[in-house]
């Protein structure tokens, strides 16, 4: 049996509504899921919504409601966000599931029985107005780092997971899979943080505290830290303990894409915990950047989130993908301004590839009643395998800003082209009409061959491409041979369509 490519987003903490930071995301796993699809392989993309711990429980209360009633109520805002992004994904996993609980617990059995978990006192200080229990160390000059109060010394019994045993361990691993983490700064984080020794993680919360938990199996009296319970959906999600079968077709994963805020716990926690649960490896743990605003990062508290559903209304989901998907390098930092996404509509989506559809079908129009004609020479301005090829390669190096470059190069070849050819010439000249012929079964054949590979990152105007070029059965090319044959038909009626890009001016009145 193949393997299925396996990929996850992180799952989602929903304490408030979806905001772009998780657009970005889930836009880009979806963008790696269909791109492997794309290459004919089976794809399981995983994502989901983190639905314990106290934050949730806080913001329920803030309410007035249940948390399970108020975490129900905020999951359709992400499906549906998710819905109008054009996301494809085969499971969505929520931490209150019965499956997931029960593993999670199975788990936690399993550790204590090893001796991976213990049961130990643990002193700390507790913010009374947060709820919220701080080490010495996380103190802010001996007060709490969330408000700034006056904070009191507690004493509670919790347990913990011997983390510390695996340290040693996990640095030889990183070493030994320089590919494990990325990009590299970021897996030189992890090391340098590896460099101070590991302490036990406490996986408990008294009830006392927090009660909106897994319970925790050996006591009556405590819940699963969100955490540990929140990174295993990785493997619940996958058939972990409840479908063997479906879990050697998934594991190991092959993608956890996470932001760089929760690299540790990706990086440091879940290895280790796998590695004590005797389960293998993911392959990769790649860390993106941040979306920030006015040189801030975008969060709830600062009040400065951009609504992606605004966006999508007023844009198109594909404009909001390919924005977030060109504008920065995977992994880096990226700033956000709707001025920089007017910019980019305008010139590489409506005066790129929007032109380059409309002047090629309005002279297939004009000048062969709207059927594609006859081409002698083929693909005589651009090479499809390379096309093909570097493609892949940038997506499969995590790079689809590099991606979406090359398809672009094409774009701008094929524009240059019309302004070489002349088909507005060519057409004046009975003894051209062959020429010209071809001149635009190529221009027609290059948008098919964009518009084969933009099904990955945009997937609404690729469709919408390939629908009025009635190319027949696109979701069947999956080869760099199949894609370098001429993709249009010879004598079909193409249909122009209303502009893939309207003017933003036309749009808004
Ligand atoms: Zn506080």
């Amino acid at each position: 049996m193949t393997k299925t490519y396996y990929l996850t987003t992180p799952i989602y903490y929903v304490n408030g509504k979806p905001h772009i930071g998780h657009a970005y995301t889930s836009i880009l796993c979806d963008t790696f899921a269909r791109f492997h699809r794309l290459l004919g392989e089976s794809v399981f993309y995983i994502t989901g919504t983190d639905e314990h711990g106290i934050k949730v429980q806080k913001a329920a209360l803030e309410q007035g409601k249940e948390p399970k009633a108020f975490v129900d109520a905020i999951v359709p805002e992400f499906k549906e966000l998710w819905r109008v992004l054009g996301i494809h994904y085969d499971h969505f996993i929520r931490t209150t599931d019965d499956y997931h609980k029960t593993t999670v617990q199975k788990v936690l059995s399993d550790l204590e029985k090893k001796g991976d978990i213990y049961k130990a006192s643990y002193k700390g200080w507790y913010c009374t107005p947060c709820e919220s229990f701080w080490t010495e160390l996380q103190l802010k000059d001996g007060k709490c780092p969330d408000c700034n109060r006056g904070v009191d010394q507690l004493e509670e019994e919790n347990y913990f997971f011997k983390m510390s045993t695996y340290q040693q361990w996990l640095i030889d691993y990183i070493q030994r899979h320089p590919d494990f983490i990325q990009p590299e700064y970021r897996k030189n984080e992890v090391l340098g943080f590896l460099r101070e020794p590991l302490e036990d993680l406490c996986i408990t919360r008294p009830k006392t505290r927090l009660t909106w938990g897994i319970e925790y199996p050996g006591s009556k009296d405590h819940v699963v830290y969100v955490w540990f319970d929140a990174l295993l959906n990785y493997v619940t999600g996958a058939g972990y303990l409840t479908d063997d079968k479906k879990f050697k077709s998934l594991w190991p994963a092959d993608l956890h894409l996470v932001g760089k805020d929760i690299l540790r716990q990706h990086a440091v926690f879940w290895p280790i915990m796998l590695k004590a649960m005797g389960v293998e490896m993911p392959k990769l743990v790649f860390a993106h950047g941040w979306w920030k605003m006015g040189g801030a990062k975008m969060s709830k508290s600062v009040g400065n989130v951009v609504d992606p559903i605004a966006l999508v209304q007023k844009y198109g989901s594909d404009v909001l993908r390919y924005f977030l998907l060109n504008e920065v390098t995977l992994g880096l930092d990226g700033t956000y301004s709707e001025d920089l996404l007017v910019e980019r509509y305008s010139s590489d989506l409506a005066n790129s590839l929007g032109n380059l559809w409309h002047r090629t079908a309005s002279m297939i129009e004009k000048y062969f009643e709207g059927k594609i004609p006859e081409g002698v020479r083929a693909h005589r301005f651009y090479n499809p395998i390379e096309l093909w090829e570097n493609v892949s390669k940038a997506v499969m190096a995590h790079d689809p800003r590099e991606a979406l470059g090359k398809i672009w190069e094409v774009i701008s070849r094929a524009n240059q082209f019309v302004e070489e050819t002349k088909p507005w010439a060519l057409a004046k000249d009975s003894s051209k009409k062959e020429e010209l012929a071809d001149v635009l079964f190529n221009l027609a054949d290059s948008v098919a061959h964009v518009a084969i590979l933009l099904q990955a990152f945009m997937p609404g105007t690729a469709g919408r491409i390939l629908g009025r070029l009635k190319i027949d059965s696109p979701e069947k090319i999956h080869t760099d041979s199949e894609f370098s044959k001429p993709l249009v038909t010879v004598g079909v009626t193409i249909e122009k369509g209303e502009p893939l890009f309207p003017r933003l001016d036309e749009k808004t009145s």
